[in-house]
């Protein structure tokens, strides 16, 4: 076997679990240091060993996969983790417009995760970075935003688009922490709420109608901020009145986000019926920050299914150029 490939498959698989991002990186970082180094010491165990990049673990599958097996650690997940499951709806699903790369608090590059999307056979991901208030996860100053846009479009091929996008903070009062001309110039913007979680039902709706109503927005990102599972740990929902900033996506034409990730499953099964109600469109993403983390769409999957959304009305099962038209 390829030890490039068997590392990089422990990773991928490593980052859907969730188990520990550090450890995912570990095999990401010994598979581009094993590509970079030449063939004499690649070959000989002991240069390799004392390689910088290649700890036990990784020295093991390398060594592994040099004598042609399949690496036990690999087996061994290969064995541990949840495939993908399938379903009707997972199969109409074309790309994801929530992912984050090393450029905030995701783990891999620009390049990596455009290489994961079309791994999986999507046809288009948008790459949507923290904006400068989330300090903790890096978020992108202006300057480094319209630094990363052309970056990201440069990653499209003739069959795979990859959208410059952002996730953009609501403030407290409803404005969006990027400014506006910028944001203009994005291919999708997703707006979530990250701080003051548990402001009271009032001041929250009026936050999240501002923000919907704001025309430079496509997606509204997690609605209600909560953790149900995960090394996270719990977090309760974010109280505001949903119909009424429903109806607001729904006049606007921002779509309602179903994130996929398993710690979060939001919104609730309650708001995505009041959503569909209100004659909301949604947006099925990942919110990945790792590359393995791209085929979560699964959980969300299934989800929507349950919950009787119609695959036409997630704009993730569109093709590019009617996203493209819609998102304009
Ligand atoms: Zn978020
Ligand atoms: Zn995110």
């Amino acid at each position: 076997m390829d030890p490039v490939a068997a590392l990089l498959e422990i990773a991928t698989l490593l980052e859907r679990e969730r188990v520990s991002r550090y450890r995912a990186k570990a095999f990401r970082q010994a598979a581009a240091t094993l590509q970079d180094l030449p063939d004499e010491v690649r070959g000989d165990p002991t240069r390799l060993r004392a390689a910088k990049g290649i700890g036990d673990s990784t020295f093991a599958v390398i060594r592994q996969a040099q004598a042609g097996e399949i690496p036990e650690y690999l087996v061994e997940l290969r064995g541990e983790v949840e495939p993908e499951r399938t379903s009707l709806l997972r199969a109409k699903l074309r790309g994801d417009l929530h992912s984050h790369t090393d450029w905030s608090d995701g783990t891999t590059s620009i390049a990596t995760m455009a290489d994961a999307a079309r791994a999986l056979g999507h046809e288009y991901l948008a790459i949507t970075d923290h904006s400068p208030r989330l300090k903790i996860a890096r978020g992108l100053s202006a300057e480094r935003l319209r630094e990363q846009i052309p970056l990201v479009r440069a990653e499209s091929t003739a069959t795979f688009t990859m959208f410059a996008g952002i996730e953009v903070d609501i403030l407290d009062d409803g404005a969006l922490d990027q400014n506006a001309a910028l944001l203009g110039e994005l291919d999708i913007v997703v707006a979530s709420v990250h701080s003051k979680l548990r402001m009271e039902s009032r001041p929250m709706t009026k936050r999240m109608l501002a923000a919907v109503s704001n025309p430079r927005v496509n997606v509204l990102g997690h609605c209600t901020g909560r953790l149900v599972q995960g090394e996270r740990g719990m977090r309760a929902q974010s109280q505001f009145d949903a119909r009424a900033v429903f109806d607001a996506c729904a006049e606007h034409g921002v779509a309602v986000e179903i994130n996929s990730r398993p710690e979060r499953q939001d919104p609730p099964d309650d708001l995505i019926a009041i959503a569909l109600d209100a004659g909301c469109l949604f947006s099925l993403d990942s919110d990945a920050h790792a590359p393995g983390h791209l085929s979560l769409l699964d959980y969300g999957a299934e989800r929507a299914e349950q919950a009787g959304v119609p695959p036409e009305r997630i704009v993730t099962t569109w093709g590019v150029e009617r996203l493209r038209a819609w998102a304009e």
